[in-house]
C-alpha cells in the first residue's frame, strides 16, 4: 500500500523528514497538498501569500516529477480530504512534518487518531522549527516569555540535527489520486493584477531558495551584523518567505550559516523566529488578543478610516513610513527596521489598533506567518512577549537619519510621496503616552 506524504508549510524535498520516512517504508509515494480554508479556526491566506503558494506548488510539482512522483492538489477541510485520499488510494501510511498553531494541531491530532484507528501508520516529524516548542522549558518547567534566556536555553540543548539530503529519486504510484489543477484554486490575482512587483522581485520554489541562501552566505553574511539595519543596503538574507513556506528548512539554514565566521547575530534572528513560534504555541490567540491582558485597557480612539488608508497606501507624509508601505505593496516584503517604524507609527502616532496593522501585513506580505507577524506587532505595541517598552515611540524622522542617512531607501520607494505629515509627530506621541498611562493603571 502506498504512503502519503502530506506537504504543508514545507514545500521542499531536501531535509524533509516526513518524505524521508515514506522513502524508508519502501512503498510508492503519494505527495499531497491540501488547501484548507474551511476548517474551524484556520486563518485564510492573504493575497500575497496565495500568490507565493501558487508558484511554490508549481515548483514543487516540477521537482517531484523530475524524481518520478507528482503533487496531488486537493481542496477542502483537511480532515475530510485526507480521509478521502486515503480511501481512494488504499494508502497504508501517512507522514507529515508538524505544525504549531492551535487549529492546525487540532486537525492533525484528530487525523492521527482516526487514521490509526483504521490501522494506518501515521507519524509526524520536527521539520519547521529547530526546537519543538515544548522542549524549551525554564527551570520550573514553564515556557519562556523573554528572548535572551529562551535563546540561551535553546543553545544549551543538543545542537540542531544535520539536514537530511534530498531523495535522488522517488517511487511514485502508477495511478495517482485525482488532483485539482493549480489554476482551479484561483490563488493569483486577476483584475487588477497587482502581482507585477512580486513577479519582478521573487522566484518562489526550492531551487531559487537554495541559490538565495548560497548567495547570502557567500556575499552578505560576513557584513550582516553591521549592515542589517540599513534598509537600502540589501544586507539581510531575504529568506523569510523561504522559511515561511518551508522551501528551506531552518536546519539547512542553521547548518550552513554556523559554518561562516561571525554568524552569531544572524543565527539569533533565527532564534527570534523560534521564539515567536514558541510564544504562539503557548498563547494560540497571539494574532487577536493582547498577550499582556492589561493592554486590553488601552483606550483606542474611534478609527478614522482615512488615516488607516493613508498608512496602507504610503500617503502619510512621513517619508520613511511611506517608502516602507510602498515597498510592501510593490514587493510583498519590507525591511525589518522599516516594519518596526511603520508599525510604531500606526500604533503610536495614528493610535490605530495593532490588529488592523497586523491584518494589512497579513494580506500583503509574502512571508506573512502565523507567529512572526502577530508576535512582532505585539512587540511593537508593547503588549507582547519581551516587547519594546510602551513608552518607546520610534521617531520616524530620526530613524530615517540614522538608518537611511543619504535618503537612498526613501528615494527608491517614495520619491514623489507627499511631505506634509497627516499628523503632528510630537503631539500624537504625547497622546499615545497618555493612553498608555491607562494600561499602566490597569497593570
Ligand atoms: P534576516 O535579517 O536575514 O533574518 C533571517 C531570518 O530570521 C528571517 O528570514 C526570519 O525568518 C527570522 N527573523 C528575523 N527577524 C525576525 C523577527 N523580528 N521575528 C521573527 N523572526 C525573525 N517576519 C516574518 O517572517 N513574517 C512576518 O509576517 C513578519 N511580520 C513582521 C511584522 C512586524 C511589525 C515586524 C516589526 C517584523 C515582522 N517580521 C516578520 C520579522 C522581520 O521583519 C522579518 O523576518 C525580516 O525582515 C525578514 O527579512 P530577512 O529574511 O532578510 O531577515
Amino acid at each position: 500500500s502506498p504512503s502519503i506524504v502530506w506537504f504543508r508549510d514545507d514545500l521542499r524535498l531536501a531535509d524533509h523528514p516526513a518524505l524521508r520516512a515514506a522513502m524508508d517504508r519502501d512503498a510508492p509515494v503519494i505527495a499531497m497538498f491540501v488547501l484548507d480554508e474551511e476548517s474551524p479556526g484556520i486563518r485564510p491566506l492573504g493575497g500575497a501569500a496565495k500568490w507565493w503558494l501558487h508558484h511554490s506548488l508549481l515548483s514543487l510539482d516540477e521537482r517531484l516529477r523530475d524524481k518520478g512522483a507528482r503533487l496531488v492538489l486537493r481542496r477542502g477541510p483537511a480532515e475530510r480530504v485526507v480521509h478521502e485520499v486515503v480511501a481512494e488510494s488504499g494508502a497504508g501510511a501517512v507522514y507529515w512534518n508538524r505544525r504549531y498553531g492551535r487549529p492546525e494541531r487540532e486537525i492533525d491530532a484528530a487525523l492521527k487518531s482516526s487514521l490509526r484507528d483504521q490501522g494506518l501508520t501515521v507519524e509526524s516529524f520536527a521539520g519547521s522549527l529547530l526546537h519543538e516548542p515544548w522542549t524549551v522549558t525554564t527551570g520550573s518547567g514553564t515556557h519562556y516569555s523573554v528572548f535572551t534566556p529562551f535563546w540561551r536555553a535553546c543553545r544549551a540543548l543538543p545542537a540542531p540535527r544535520a539536514p537530511l539530503p534530498e531523495p535522488r529519486e522517488l517511487d511514485g504510484v502508477a495511478r495517482p489520486p485525482r488532483s485539482d489543477a493549480p489554476g482551479d484554486w484561483e490563488l493569483l490575482p486577476t483584475t487588477p493584477d497587482w502581482a507585477g512587483g512580486l513577479r519582478d522581485t521573487w522566484e518562489p520554489g526550492e531551487p531559487a531558495a537554495r541559490r538565495r541562501l548560497r548567495h547570502f552566505l557567500d556575499h552578505d553574511l560576513p557584513a550582516y551584523d553591521a549592515a542589517r539595519d540599513a534598509p537600502a543596503a540589501g544586507a539581510t538574507s531575504l529568506l523569510s518567505p523561504r522559511l515561511r513556506w518551508g522551501e528551506l528548512s531552518p536546519f539547512t539554514v542553521w547548518a550552513e550559516a554556523t559554518r561562516v565566521e561571525g554568524s552569531a547575530r544572524f543565527l539569533s534572528e533565527l532564534g527570534w523566529r523560534e521564539f515567536a513560534w514558541h510564544t504562539l504555541y503557548h498563547f494560540p490567540d497571539l494574532a487577536t488578543k493582547n498577550l499582556r491582558p492589561e493592554f486590553d485597557a488601552f483606550p483606542w480612539p474611534g478609527l478614522d478610516p482615512r488615516q488607516l488608508d493613508a498608512w496602507q497606501h504610503g500617503e502619510t507624509g512621513i517619508p520613511l513610513v511611506d517608502a516602507g508601505m510602498r515597498e510592501l505593496w510593490h514587493t510583498g516584503y519590507m525591511h525589518n527596521r522599516v516594519r518596526m517604524v511603520t508599525a510604531s507609527f500606526l500604533i503610536k502616532n495614528l493610535l490605530i489598533d495593532w490588529r488592523l496593522g497586523e491584518e494589512w501585513f497579513w494580506d500583503t506580505l509574502v512571508d506573512a506567518d502565523g507567529a512572526n507577524n502577530a508576535f512582532n506587532w505585539q512587540w511593537v505595541a508593547g503588549s507582547g512577549a519581551d516587547a519594546a517598552p510602551y513608552f518607546r515611540v520610534f521617531n520616524p524622522e530620526l530613524q530615517a537619519k540614522k538608518f537611511d542617512g543619504d535618503g537612498e531607501y526613501v528615494a527608491r520607494w517614495a520619491p514623489d510621496a507627499p511631505t506634509a505629515p497627516i499628523v503632528d509627530l510630537a503631539e500624537t506621541r504625547k497622546a499615545a503616552l497618555a493612553a498608555y498611562d491607562e494600561v499602566k493603571r490597569a497593570g
